[in-house]
């Protein structure tokens, strides 16, 4: 009796994408956004709620969601889908591009999810390594498109776990590149306050994926949504599972909508959190901050153990992400940024830590 051996291969030799369901007083290793929905909204939204028959299915394919990302984004309303979470977008558009043996360039390190479905379908990551101040390389993302003649290239910006953009002109020069699909996951961007939308007009194989998760602060509701041209988001979306967003989260997500300017004081709050943390850690002793744009950067430990470290902070309970195990990060923790009180509270502890040297993380 062997019902594993069904399984194909290719899954059997990945690693699950979990994370151990650890909870902490300070939790900042999820690139969550540390304030809440008001809870107005979150009353307004139940209000809701209670006048819709919950028995009956939500529209099919979010339409009323659609409609409003178009009227916030500018782009047409053919050319939007909203879904599950930014993660059902990403799976539906590789299901429908990526069969046994299909290359997908994707950079390294990045986002763990791309090469993960793409292993899952059969097809191919083509990993192409980050420079050496960890930030894109965009003539060995061209030269590795043109290599395997790429039908889809996936690129995170900001980065996910490194924190650095590829720039519009980058992504302009990827597009122009033959006709292989270009996803820009921007999943960060309103922490860069950069976006490749207006690149959509001119590039019918560009691609942008979107989430509530992040800037918007809804990563309980699970939305997320992708912007591409009309004719490209009626194929992906026949990968998408027919009524996948409910209508809880769609009603969630209108009303972050309609709360965009109070959630955009948000986002400037925590970008300022994030430049006034990576300058007060940047002088602790064997620490180097790498810069990001996002709502998280990396902290490189020159000497002191990252694990004994991630543990300290750990019995301190600060929950942050060990991405040791990523390719060149094997001397990082990964830190998102929190309330003005958690932030303070990780700073005071790193520098214990880091002061104390080996005798504060002996034994952990
Ligand atoms: N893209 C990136 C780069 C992410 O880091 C994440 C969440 N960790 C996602 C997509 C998934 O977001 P969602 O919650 O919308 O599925």
């Amino acid at each position: 009796m062997d019902p594993l051996r069904h399984i194909k291969p290719a899954v059997r030799s990945l690693k699950a994408y979990q994370l151990v369901g650890q909870q902490a007083k300070v939790k900042i290793n999820q690139n969550e956004n540390p304030h809440d929905v008001p809870a107005a909204i979150k009353r307004r939204v139940v209000e809701r709620a209670m006048r819709r028959p919950w028995s009956r299915y939500p529209s099919i394919a979010a339409t009323d969601l659609a409609t409003g990302l178009s009227a916030h984004t500018g782009w047409r309303r053919d050319g939007i889908l909203a879904g599950n979470g930014s993660n059902e977008l990403l799976e539906a558009l590789l299901r429908v591009t990526v069969g046994p043996g299909t290359p997908v360039v994707i950079p390294e390190p990045t986002f763990s999810l791309y090469a993960m479905l793409t292993t899952i379908l059969g097809g191919e990551p083509v990993r192409v390594p980050l420079d050496a101040r960890l930030q894109y390389d965009v003539e060995a993302l061209l030269a590795a498109r043109q290599r395997v003649g790429a039908p889809v290239t996936i690129v995170c910006s900001p980065n996910n776990p490194t924190g650095g953009v590829l720039a519009a002109d980058d992504v302009e020069r990827l597009c122009r590149q033959g006709d292989g699909l270009v996803v820009i996951d921007e999943a960060y961007h309103e922490f860069a306050g950069e976006t490749v939308q207006p690149l959509l007009e001119s590039f019918r194989n560009l691609v942008v994926v979107r989430t509530f998760s992040k800037a918007r602060a809804l990563a309980g509701l699970r939305i997320g949504y992708l912007m591409a041209d009309p004719l490209l988001v009626t194929e992906v979306s026949k990968a998408r599972l027919p009524y996948s967003l409910n209508f809880f989260s769609e009603l969630g997500a209108m009303a972050a909508l309609e709360e965009a300017r109070t959630l955009e004081a948000g986002v400037q709050r925590l970008v300022a959190e994030r430049e006034r943390l990576i300058a007060e850690l940047g002088v602790l002793p064997g620490l180097r901050v790498h810069p990001s744009r996002a709502n998280f950067f990396l902290v490189e430990l020159r000497s002191a153990d990252p694990a004994a470290v991630f543990q300290a902070l750990r019995e301190r309970e600060i929950l942050v992400r060990d991405v040791t195990g990523y390719p060149r990060l094997e001397r990082c923790l990964r830190i998102s940024v929190g309330t003005e009180a958690e932030n303070q509270a990780l700073v005071v502890a790193l520098r214990e830590i880091l002061e104390a040297g080996p005798r504060a993380t002996e034994g952990a």
